[in-house]
């Protein structure tokens, strides 16, 4: 097959190119390259390279009523994402254990339109349980340093952490982090927003950033740092990265987009954690900062987005449908830069070398869009089993014409694990 045509995106430039494909790869890119098979007319489109979320909560088996694998794959395959890496939480059972893996695994070969791996969770006693995991192939492991929201995946304490670092640094793994100092967050002291984004100061992510890089260097274990939410934490990654720390971290595009300002306009659909801070202070990040956009989305049912105290709303953004498009509309951001933080980086630093880059070799993962067309979030458009966001109304760009995953439509997605 050859999608003929199309100007072709990837973290190195952008070029006018036809891209070659013979069964779940691409054999090459060029022009006029020649060819009696089927053709994809690109001509006027762009061609990204499939996007990777390698931070979606697609809660099955378990909590399938929030969010399925079903109808999270097939927004992010709307989307222009041909993979995702599924949190450990907030499925029941949570990740945490080898026979709780193999139940992601089935569910997901049976019902994901794009490819999929999985993080394993670490919680404090399941050590013993990691070696087993990363033989079944898991991407890796999270751990949260201040409570997760949910009673099963209990938050990790210095010590656990800090032996778990040392197994997975032996195992050859990575260790993801939801950096928020436990010490340093309060009760909210009312129901309102406002309540909420003073009793999670920006200054509890910094000292958790801090004591996970200083602990994980130690333990020379690889880190990456989850939903970066400030420049000082983003800025002190940088810092280590530059001295030679194995870190790398992500953000959302609700960090970018919205304020803590924002949040009492937005109301419990924008509640998660660590909460909005300072959008205009994030985007200088994705120029080396940070190394990628991942949406982090955790949906749940409309009624826990609800109501009057803040305290009681469920805290996670709906959003893994939107993500490119919603960087996309941001004309500073230029779409080598997009495509590095969407797919290429993401499949460097987590081990996916045949995804992430379109050449010869790689998997024939593919966006085909429009990128002319500018509109907004609808949530007539959102294919999310609980269609709703708090991004609706917000500026997004292009119109996908086709995603391909291994060359074909979204369907039967295959499991995947780290190569190296
Ligand atoms: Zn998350």
């Amino acid at each position: 097959m050859i999608v003929r045509g199309g100007s072709v995106v990837t973290a190195r430039g952008v070029m006018e190119a036809d891209i070659a494909i013979a069964g779940d790869r691409i054999t090459d890119v060029g022009q006029n390259l020649g060819g009696d098979g089927e053709e994809i007319d690109a001509t006027g489109f762009h061609i990204f390279p499939g996007g990777i979320d390698s931070h979606v909560h697609f809660n099955e088996p378990g909590r399938t009523e929030w969010e399925d694998i079903a109808h999270g794959s097939a927004a992010l395959a709307a989307g222009g994402y041909t993979t995702f890496i599924d949190m450990p939480l907030n499925s029941l059972p949570v990740t945490t254990t080898a026979e709780a893996f193999d139940l992601k695994v089935d569910a997901a070969r049976r019902s994901s339109r794009v490819d999929f791996g999985f993080w394993g969770g670490v919680v404090p006693g399941n050590l013993d349980q990691l070696e087993g995991l990363v033989e079944r192939g898991v991407m890796g492991f999270k751990a949260f340093m201040c409570p997760s929201g949910i009673d099963e995946f209990p938050a990790c304490d210095e010590r656990t952490l800090r032996e778990a670092m040392k197994r997975i640094a032996d195992l050859d793994s990575i260790l993801l982090v939801h950096a928020e100092d436990s010490a340093m967050l309060m009760e909210p002291k009312g129901p309102t927003a406002r309540d909420f984004l003073e009793s999670r100061p920006w200054q509890a992510e910094l000292s958790a950033v801090h004591d996970a890089i200083e602990w994980a260097q130690e333990a020379r274990c690889r880190l990456h740092i989850v939903h970066v939410s400030t420049l000082a934490s983003a800025a002190f990654i940088h810092a280590h990265r530059e001295s030679g720390a194995d870190v790398t971290g992500e953000t959302c595009p609700h960090y970018l987009l919205y304020g803590a300002d924002d949040l009492e306009r937005l109301g419990g659909l924008g509640k998660c954690a660590p909460p909005f801070r300072d959008k205009a202070a994030l985007l200088p990040t994705l120029y080396g900062g940070l190394q990628m956009v991942v949406s982090d989305h955790s949906p749940s049912t409309l009624d826990l987005k609800q109501g009057d105290d803040f305290r009681k709303i469920w805290g996670g953004i709906s959003g893994c449908q939107s993500t490119r498009q919603l960087l996309l509309s941001d004309r500073r951001l230029e779409l080598p830069l997009v495509a590095a933080l969407t797919a290429t980086n993401v499949a460097k630093r987590f081990g996916l070398e045949r995804k992430g880059d379109i050449a010869p070799g790689f998997d024939a993962d593919l966006w085909i869009v429009d990128l002319k067309p500018d509109g907004v979030v609808r949530r007539e458009d959102l294919l999310y089993r609980n269609p709703f966001s708090v991004h609706e109304g917000q500026k997004i760009r292009g119109r996908t014409v086709k995603t391909l995953v291994r060359g074909r439509e979204p369907g039967q997605g295959q499991f995947i694990r780290p190569e190296k």
